[in-house]
């Protein structure tokens, strides 16, 4: 049995619709920014930097030249990462401007150490060069964002944040915008007093900068078609923020334990544990969603992980003071779709798939992709273009094809797949891969989709260590530290099939890191309000669409 036999029913057809408010009515824009995450704000800065000097296309842009919507209470929200940043998309976009030592970093990293870790041991190893981050720095994304969206502002953009887009505008074989969704609905979607309905906000381009699980950048691809070849597959992430007794003075990632090396169990991924300055660490787990057991909780992984020996010690008189969790889509260059553009539209960052999965990076990618994106948007703008021609946004691929994200990713293309061959074949596989620059093995190898991987159940969750409130915690505390305060009576956002087989079930419950599923003997019962909208859903057989804005995790140091 696997989760792709029972589809949720969602249809992505039912989320695109012609601008439906009187044209006096409708909120228009000059360029549509969906996400402020670090694409979408890179996206903004950049638009604002170019039309600073362009006085006249921004007139013509009308009275809101750039504006973003984010789903989060504020930028910053609902963003979550490591993380550790590679600057050089930073310094690209804020040349002359901003120096790295003006950005909100902990600072650089300056050692590192790998383990192969078993349930007792640390074995150190050599760090693998497509994981060293020399000359890298570490940040709160949370942090980041929230600066980032004030350089946005400062340069003219404005930042709607509590506004969830679920419906693509599209008219006329172009994208026209999108709409805001609804707030203040109850449980049945009826009316309550606080009742304020969503809004049709139309634009000349726009830019879905969505992150991973893109609601808007999923309807998208199939409505224009713009799916690659293979499918996205995904990996959950999930993290903690801890107050120390004792400063760390590296970071660390570690292979092996809690995760199984045989290739039955499919279970791919590690560990993070970065400093934040002297007396903060942040770490946590990324397993692959492609993996099999049931009982498999990425939540209970790195509860396990924190009895190691070696991360005891790092936590030893210290206080968990965040929580989070989110999805990182890994399917890399070859799960890219084949276009980036449609008439009216640009897709940057995490929806379009843009991650080194063996470096664990993606935001100096998202940066990029934003930044590129504005360019190509600013040069359809100009006096005698049409951004809704068809074509005429795709610059936008050209230039990502010719800049440093394409090389990259091109070099770790196989790497991700050939890991859903064990640990040990896929660790050969990989070193070959690095040392040639992704010439060996030649060609490009398939994936497979998440929720097509058959389940298997093990006693593994018998293994998690239970909670004690101090250094082990339990999913609804954790809820609890990510700041989700969503009101429990608002309409479910989740779409699953509630009629599933047993197995299907608990495995929905095991995976959600946020208590959401719980088996019952009909099928799955839901409880929406816990959800943090980490995507995983998605990848495992249903479908996450945005809820009311500014629900959700408060996240501010993840
Ligand atoms: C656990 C983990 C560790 C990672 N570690 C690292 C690391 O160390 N270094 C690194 O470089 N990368 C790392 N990454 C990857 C990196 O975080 C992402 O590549 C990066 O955040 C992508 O940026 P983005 O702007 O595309 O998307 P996001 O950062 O996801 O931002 C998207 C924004 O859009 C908003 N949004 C989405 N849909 C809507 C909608 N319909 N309406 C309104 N708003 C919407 C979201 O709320 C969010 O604020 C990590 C990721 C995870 C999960
Ligand atoms: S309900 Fe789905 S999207 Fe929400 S936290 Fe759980 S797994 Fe993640």
């Amino acid at each position: 049995m696997k989760p792709a036999d029972y589809p949720p029913p969602f249809d992505a057809r039912e989320f695109v619709a012609a601008p439906a408010d009187p044209e006096d009515e409708r909120i228009d824009v000059g360029v549509l920014i969906v996400g402020a995450g670090p694409a979408g704000l890179a996206c903004a800065i950049r638009l604002g930097q170019l039309l600073e000097n362009a006085p006249e296309v921004r007139e013509r842009l009308g009275e809101v030249p750039v504006a973003v919507l984010e789903k989060g209470k504020q930028p910053g929200s609902h963003l979550l990462s490591g993380a550790v940043v590679n600057p050089r998309a930073l310094r690209r976009l804020f040349k002359g401007r901003k120096r790295v030592d003006e950005m909100p970093f902990y600072g650089p990293v300056e050692h590192e150490s790998v383990y192969f870790l078993t349930s007792k041991r640390a074995l150190r190893i050599p760090t693998p060069p497509t994981m060293k981050n020399d000359g890298n720095y570490v940040a709160s994304l949370s942090q980041l964002g929230r600066w980032l969206a004030e350089q946005a502002e400062e340069g003219g953009a404005m930042i709607l944040p509590e506004t969830s887009a679920v419906k693509l505008l599209a008219a006329d074989g172009r994208v026209r915008g999108v709409r805001t969704g609804d707030k203040g609905r109850g449980r049945d979607g009826e009316q309550l007093g606080n009742f304020e309905p969503g809004a049709d906000v139309v634009a000349r381009v726009t830019v879905l900068a969505e992150g991973t699980q893109g609601h808007l950048t999923g309807v998208a691809l199939n409505r224009f078609g713009l799916a690659g070849e293979n499918p996205q597959v995904w990996a959950l992430g999930v993290k903690e923020v801890w107050k120390v007794a004792r400063p760390l003075d590296r970071v660390i990632h570690t292979m092996g334990w809690p995760l199984r090396a045989a290739s039955k169990y499919r279970e791919f991924g590690g560990s993070f544990i970065y400093p934040m300055g002297k007396d903060m660490v942040t770490l946590g787990m990324v397993v692959g969603l492609d993996y099999r057991d049931v009982e498999l909780s990425v939540h209970d992984l790195l509860q396990e992980l924190k009895t190691h020996p070696l991360v005891r010690k790092l936590l030893d008189g210290g206080e968990r003071v965040a929580w989070g969790a989110k999805t990182i889509p890994e399917g890399g260059l070859l799960s890219l779709p084949k276009q980036l553009h449609a008439p009216g539209l640009l897709i940057c960052g995490d929806g379009a798939g843009l991650v080194n999965v063996p470096a664990l990076k993606g935001i100096h990618y998202a940066i990029e992709s934003g930044s590129l994106a504005a360019e190509a948007a600013f040069a359809a703008l100009q006096r005698g273009q049409t951004p809704s021609t068809p074509g005429a946004l795709a610059v936008y691929d050209e230039a990502l094809r010719q800049s440093f994200v394409w090389k990259d990713l091109k070099e770790v293309r196989n790497m991700r797949q050939a890991f859903g061959r064990g640990f040990w074949l896929g660790g050969a596989l990989a070193g070959a891969m690095t040392a040639t620059k992704g010439h060996f093995p030649p060609g490009d190898t398939r994936t497979e989709r998440d929720s097509e991987q058959e389940l298997l159940r093990t006693d593994r969750a018998q293994s998690y260590p239970a909670s004690d409130g101090k250094l082990t915690f339990d999913k609804l505390s954790s809820v609890f530290a990510s700041g989700n305060r969503t009101r429990d009576d608002q309409p479910n956002h989740i779409v699953i099939r509630r009629d599933v087989p047993p197995e299907l079930a608990r495995m929905w419950e095991r995976m959600c890191p946020a208590q959401v599923y719980e088996a019952t003997a009909e099928g799955v019962d839901i409880t929406p309000s816990n959800c943090v909208q980490c995507g995983a859903i998605t990848a495992k057989g249903g479908r996450l669409t945005p809820p009311e804005g500014g629900s959700g995790p408060e996240y501010t140091l993840t």
